[in-house]
């Protein structure tokens, strides 16, 4: 269950339904069992490529596999997610474990494996990835806007320098456990049931280690303080959730580390308003300048001073649009910006000011219909 699906299939992670139902298939055949008889490895790979496919083939099972990682689906990791990480709101955080709970219960109860008390949770630490992590961001819509970069500061597990992450004396990789060929687990019958068991040759974690690291004590990895540098996009949505592949914690005995996500968070601006990639903006404007037409000018959320023309007669709440002064796009292009009309009322007005007025208002009156 450790092993990253799309690697398994061979397809990207992007790859479409098709593109897996085919892989799927192609590697199926291959490793068929009854076209691979008395083949243990084969028998490995036939499981794993069916394990991949149940994750895969399955939407909301793939999207919780690229969110989550491994911990969506093995139990081993779910219990210790979020706990010691350095943020203090790691996979545990989202809502608290209960939520993890419930992702892994959903996963577990998709996969049929109710009854068969082995899955998962069964297999040691030892063969699973390194730990998701996660930290949150908040920044300004300006920030938003131009994109930023973020600098994370935390100690994580990190593979081992002096073995190379495989807990061996010489560095090079521990020979798989003959018992369980790698896989860290073994099956036995219970009953009616297939139950899967942790390799008692090798504790679980598939690799038989003759002589252990010195320094890690063969575990393959070590605590170490890490700096990130993380490049927040131009144009990113509040609640946006950015994955550094490979970043999170090292996994124990050589296994892939765990991945780094980051959600953003964009706190809304006092001026601008946010629509996807438009933005709104509200502007005061002389009665007159509505009335009779004329320029304004506004500031865009770059700070750039533009004249925009006001049509005569254009009413309050109605909006301007400037074309592509609002956020920047996905496509590399940019939203718009919408001008908002407000109007200003004089509070101090001359004598002449208020003389126009009232002449303005008896015109009015007398011709029965008009602005006012
Ligand atoms: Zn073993
Ligand atoms: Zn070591």
């Amino acid at each position: 269950m450790n092993k990253n699906p799309y690697e398994v299939l061979g397809v990207a992670r992007d790859a479409t339904d098709a593109d897996i139902k085919k892989a799927y298939h192609k590697l199926v055949m291959k490793y068929h069992p009854d076209k691979n008889p008395g083949d243990k490895s084969a028998e490995e790979k036939f499981k794993e490529v069916n394990n991949a496919f149940d994750i895969l083939k399955d939407p909301q099972k793939r999207a919780a596999y690229d969110r989550f990682g491994d911990a969506a689906f093995a139990g081993g990791n779910s219990a210790s997610a979020g706990a010691g990480n350095p943020f203090g709101n790691g996979f545990g955080g989202f809502g608290g474990g209960a939520g993890m709970d419930d992702i892994l219960r959903e996963a577990m109860r998709g996969f049929g494996f109710d009854g068969f008390g082995g899955f998962g949770g069964a297999h040691n630490a030892g063969v699973q990835r390194g730990r998701d992590l996660l930290d949150t961001i908040t920044i300004s819509l300006r920030d938003a806007y131009f994109g930023t970069t973020h600098t994370v500061k935390f100690s994580s597990n990190v593979a081992c320098d002096k073995c190379n992450g495989n807990g061996t004396d010489d560095g090079k990789p521990a020979p798989n456990c003959s018992r369980c060929g790698g896989s860290g687990y073994v099956h036995a019958r219970q009953g009616f049931f297939a139950v899967e068991t942790p390799c008692p040759e090798c504790n679980g974690t598939g690799h038989k280690i003759s002589k252990k690291c010195s320094k890690c004590d063969g575990t393959g990895v070590q605590h170490k303080q890490r700096t990130l540098e993380v490049k927040i996009p131009a144009g990113i949505m509040d609640g946006a959730r950015l994955r550094l592949p490979g970043q999170g914690e090292a996994g124990m005995f050589g296994a892939d580390a765990g991945d780094f996500y980051i959600d953003v968070r964009v706190t809304p601006d006092d001026k601008f308003e946010r629509d996807g990639n438009d933005l709104i903006v509200k502007v005061d404007v002389p009665f007159t300048t509505l009335a009779l037409g004329g320029n304004i000018d506004v500031k865009t959320i770059d700070d750039k001073e533009l004249s925009v023309k006001v049509p005569s007669g254009t009413q309050i709440g109605s909006r301007l649009r400037v074309r592509g002064k609002g956020m920047p796009n996905s496509r590399g292009g940019f939203g718009d910006m919408y001008i908002e009309i407000m109007m200003s009322v004089p509070t101090k007005l001359t004598e002449k000011q208020k003389k126009a007025l009232e002449e303005f208002a008896g015109a009015k009156s007398s011709k029965k219909s008009g602005w006012f």
